[in-house]
């Protein structure tokens, strides 16, 4: 068996019915998913990344394929896709906004479905009154769960960047701890076990986070760094992603061909960042 060299982990957020900034329609998103399942990519699982960055053998052509936050649309449009080309993706779910209640109906079972709205309306209902309207219940996590379809890990308990609450350092160690603590526990509770894998809100960490979330059991960390190649030995605590637009299957080849090549892949990274600059 050819082994994969790097592995390139896919940030998702939405999958909706139009697409747009940070949303990928869901004509999009099948045509992704159904060409990497077609063009024979395994979807691993956390575990299964895990087990790769400890420099076990996987599959050449292995993907990462990650949800932040928890929206009702990964439930309503990209649940049913992943389910019909047997790929499965990890969510990092705000365990503090998910809802209670029955499953909404989701694509593909001849009901009409919910609205789900695109990312700014999304963001600002998310942390107003009706969260419920456009997160994720536990229900339909479980759901997804049986289905395997998607896994579940943490994205923090509330998605607040307590650096930026926070008037002493004392005063955001006490909080990120809370909140990550909250997390696993909600976690372990309404699914049965927390798993070492947390992904950042928007994104940021410093030495504080880092260390409160190896003391809370994460030791996987999921950044929104682009710029480097996830390999064996590789630090599992600086993974990193790159974001999927609302492109072709063709696009999402390309990148992800770009992602693991050997040399092209840091050339591109490099060239990046020295732009960046
Ligand atoms: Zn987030």
């Amino acid at each position: 068996m050819k082994t994969a060299h790097n592995i390139p982990v896919m940030m998702y957020h939405h999958v909706t019915e139009h697409g747009g900034f940070l949303d990928v329609s869901s004509r999009q998103f099948e045509r992704q998913i159904r060409s990497l399942a077609e063009n024979g990519y395994t979807a691993l699982s956390a575990e299964q990344f895990e087990a790769f960055l400890r420099g076990e053998p996987m599959p050449r052509k292995s993907v990462l394929l990650t949800f932040d936050d928890g929206y009702l649309d990964n439930w309503v449009h990209a649940h049913p896709v992943l389910h019909r080309y047997g790929m499965k993706a990890i969510l990092f779910a705000i365990t503090g906004l998910i809802g209670n209640g029955p499953p909404r109906p989701h694509a593909g079972q001849g009901k009409p479905v919910p609205a789900c709205p695109p990312h700014a309306q999304a963001k600002a209902q998310m942390f107003g009154d009706q969260p419920d309207d456009v997160m994720l219940r536990w229900s339909e996590v479980e759901a997804m769960v049986s289905a395997g379809t998607f896994e579940v890990h943490s994205h923090t308990h509330t998605h607040i960047r307590w650096d930026l609450q926070c008037a002493s350092v004392e005063e955001k160690t006490e909080r990120i701890h809370a909140d990550l603590e909250l997390s696993r526990r909600c976690l372990e509770e309404r699914l049965g076990a927390a798993s070492s894998h947390l992904c950042w809100p928007q994104g940021y960490f410093d030495d504080d986070y880092k260390r409160a979330a190896r003391a809370n059991g994460f030791h996987h960390l999921y950044t929104t760094d682009a710029r480097g190649q996830n390999l064996p030995g590789g630090d599992p605590s600086h993974i990193y992603r790159f974001v999927v637009r609302d492109r072709s299957d063709r696009w999402l080849r390309n990148r992800v061909w770009l992602a693991v090549h050997p040399v092209l892949g840091p050339a591109y990274n490099e060239w990046k960042k020295s732009r960046k600059k």
